[in-house]
């Protein structure tokens, strides 16, 4: 049968389209989909029509709505989003996994009373949707088939797919959507948003990350680790251990309940390899472990081992760095 129109939900970075909906929209082109559209709502939509226009959206449903920055996005997305579908019908629906994503998706499929698969890391359609999960921290794969329910609903990890462009990308149709907003979601506002301010790549978008665990001894030892990630052009993660210890904030941790990267080299010092951390990193093109016990299991995933105390290993590595010239 064939795959009706497919829908990304996307959401807005610092008015611009999330990468998450980039690559969204890169896996739905796969699909043989009758349609590729999104679904964008924010005070900036109209800023990220063009380039999600290039990566195979056709059409845009779009609301400018201050509403969707002023008020929590969940409820008034999903009670909007719910409108669009029933009108429309598009056969199956998909969201990054951030915290509005999960939101957004969770309250549609109550409203729609509809299926909702989470964690997703791949999507197939052919005579069914079946979208592939990891499962026990991703030491198992399971393939699971939507059944005839629409629209399908799934939620994607962050670089489940890498985003690229649409070789005949267009200027995507807008149609401008009425926004639905219940007056108890207005009970709750939003008052203050901060964006942290970083030296270097994003974690999630760095060629090389330098990590942290328990084994750095002290929050102290992340300085060391910034130098050499700032040497390396690099950008730092840590372990939840860390985190939960208050050593670094909550962005820079890496795995199942963080960040999933996927740079050339990652670096984990002083890091067990605990599977919930291996989820996030394990797509790295090359693993080097820094770890004084030799049975560590990181070293199973490693392409590189050194069985040594990191913060050691990191200074040699610094000062080696600091030699070279440019
Ligand atoms: C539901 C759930 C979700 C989770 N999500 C995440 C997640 O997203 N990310 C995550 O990281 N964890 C996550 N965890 C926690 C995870 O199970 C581990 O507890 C955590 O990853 C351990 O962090 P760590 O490796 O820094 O610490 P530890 O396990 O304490 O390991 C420290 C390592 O440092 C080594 N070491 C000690 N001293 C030195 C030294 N001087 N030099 C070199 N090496 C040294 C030790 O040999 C050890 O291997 C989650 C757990 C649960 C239950």
């Amino acid at each position: 049968m064939a795959l009706g129109a497919v829908w990304v939900f996307a959401e807005l970075s610092q008015g611009r389209a999330a990468t998450g909906a980039l690559e969204l929209l890169t896996k739905a082109r796969s699909l043989g989909a009758t349609a590729v559209e999104a679904v964008c709502f924010g005070p900036e939509a109209g800023d990220a029509v063009a380039e999600l226009g290039r990566h195979g959206a056709t059409t845009v449903h779009l609301s400018a709505d201050a509403a969707f920055a002023e008020l929590l996005l969940g409820g008034p997305a999903a009670d909007t989003l719910a409108a669009l579908a029933t009108e429309h019908r598009p056969d199956l629906i998909l969201f990054a996994a951030t915290h509005a994503g999960r939101d957004v998706a969770g309250r549609l499929a109550a409203k729609l009373d509809v299926p909702v698969i989470a964690n997703g890391l791949d999507i197939e359609a052919g005579d069914a949707i079946t979208v592939t999960t990891a499962i026990f921290g991703a030491t198992q794969v399971v393939r699971t088939e939507f059944g005839a329910r629409r629209p399908a609903l799934a939620l994607f990890r962050p670089k489940s797919v890498p985003a690229s462009e649409a070789p005949a990308g267009v200027a995507p149709r807008v149609v401008e959507v009425q926004a639905v907003i219940r007056e108890c979601h207005r009970r709750a506002r939003v008052l203050e948003r901060s964006t942290e301010v970083t030296a270097g790549p994003r974690l999630e978008d760095a060629e090389v990350v330098v990590s942290g665990g328990r084994g750095l001894q002290g929050p102290g030892s992340f300085e060391l680790l910034r130098e050499v990630a700032e040497l390396l052009h690099g950008a730092v993660g840590a372990s939840r251990a860390v985190v939960d210890a208050g050593w670094v904030p909550y962005s820079l941790q890496v795995g199942q309940t963080g960040k999933t990267v996927k740079p050339t080299v990652y670096i984990a010092c002083g890091i067990s390899g605990a599977m919930q951390h291996t989820v996030g990193m394990r797509g790295a093109q090359t693993i080097v472990a820094i770890n004084k016990d030799p049975q560590a299991p990181i070293f199973k995933l490693a392409d590189l081992g050194i069985v040594g105390d990191a913060l050691t290993v990191l200074r040699q590595l610094r000062d080696e760095l600091r030699s070279r010239p440019g």
